[in-house]
């Protein structure tokens, strides 16, 4: 990476940790120096959720023929859908100089390790596996059997915590921003 390149962050942890949450609010508070980058689903939008906005809905078909055009930086098929993350856009931004956040599960984690070691990686932990489970549960998005299977993937995730550079356990949300915006800032001045 020469010097007029940006630096790339990815943000991983099981689904229903905050991930999301922690991200918009680092977003209200320092959105004009960063940038999260708008994965694509093969996902059904839930309610709210806005095309362009939280995702790109895609089709399956869609979204494997710009797999195949090499179009993701990183994929996974994650709880029978699958995630990717637009490559054009995080290197624009990258080569802009600019300070890029991917909101990914474990396997795109750990792809972006190979394929951009630069990467700081930074994994977000619950306080318990059941925390996470009445979490997921107050969301109301998901049916039982989506729920089961997300946390039994959690299990899985949180066993790799080690590979990140940092975890920060998202227990008081406010503790949890102020770790975050070290970890994405760096020991220098927070914007
Ligand atoms: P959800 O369906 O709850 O929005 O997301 C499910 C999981 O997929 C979450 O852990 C989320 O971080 C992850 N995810 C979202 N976008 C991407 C992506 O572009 N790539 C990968 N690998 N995972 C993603």
């Amino acid at each position: 990476m020469g010097e007029q390149q940006g630096r790339l962050v990815v943000v991983s942890g099981p689904s229903g940790v905050g991930k999301g949450t922690l991200l918009q609010k680092l977003c209200d508070r320092h959105g004009s120096h960063l940038r999260v980058s708008i994965s694509a689903t093969t996902r059904s939008p839930r309610p709210h959720e806005v095309h362009g906005r939280e995702y790109f809905f895609y089709s399956r078909t869609d979204f494997e023929k710009q797999l195949a055009l090499g179009e993701f930086l990183e994929w996974a098929e994650y709880a029978g859908n699958l995630y990717g993350t637009p490559r054009p856009a995080v290197m624009d931004w990258i080569s802009q100089g600019e300070l890029v956040l991917l909101e990914i599960e474990l396997q795109g984690a750990r792809q972006v390790a190979q394929s951009y070691p630069a990467a700081y990686r930074i994994f977000i932990a619950p306080p318990s596996l059941a925390v996470l489970e009445d979490r997921l549960r107050q969301r109301f998005t998901e049916s039982e059997s989506v729920i089961a299977q997300r946390v039994a993937i959690a299990r899985e995730e949180l066993a790799a915590a080690a590979e990140f550079d940092c975890t920060i356990i998202n227990d008081d949300l406010e503790e949890a921003l102020g770790e975050l915006e070290l970890a994405v800032f760096g020991g220098g001045a927070i914007p």
